[in-house]
């Protein structure tokens, strides 16, 4: 899949909507469309890169941006602030949006529940 036919890349350049939790010139945080947890956003880069797998060390500021977004997040949450964060990378692995993201999910535990 390229760019073009990817949804990710069309909620980010808005050509279908989505609702956005934050949003710079190198993120976007959407909320899942469908929730598995209270709190379950996707943080998403908004250059299409298909998952960690192809990253690469030219993407390494991308990465910070990421993690620094993560933080906000995980700031903005009621205490205790715990979070987790998960990443399905290959189609075998759960992975349907071939756009690298990260599942930002709070208020369940998915550790120990199924997610
Ligand atoms: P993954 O299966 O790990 O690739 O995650 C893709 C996630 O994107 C799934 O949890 C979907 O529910 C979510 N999703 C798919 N389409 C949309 C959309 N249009 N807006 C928001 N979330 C979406
Ligand atoms: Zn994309």
């Amino acid at each position: 899949m390229n760019s073009q036919d990817c949804i990710f890349c069309k909620i980010i350049n808005k050509e279908i909507s989505a609702k956005i939790i934050k949003e710079n010139n190198t993120v976007i945080v959407i909320e899942d469309i469908f929730p598995k947890a209270p709190v379950h956003y996707l943080v998403i880069p908004k250059k299409h890169i298909v998952n960690l797998s192809t990253i690469t060390s030219l993407d390494k500021e991308l990465v910070w941006h990421m993690i620094e977004i993560i933080k906000e997040l995980a700031n903005d949450l009621p205490d205790p602030k715990a979070f987790n964060t998960l990443s399905n990378n290959g189609k075998e692995a759960g992975q349907s949006v071939f756009h690298m993201h990260w599942h930002f999910i709070s208020g369940r535990n998915i550790v120990e529940g199924e997610f």
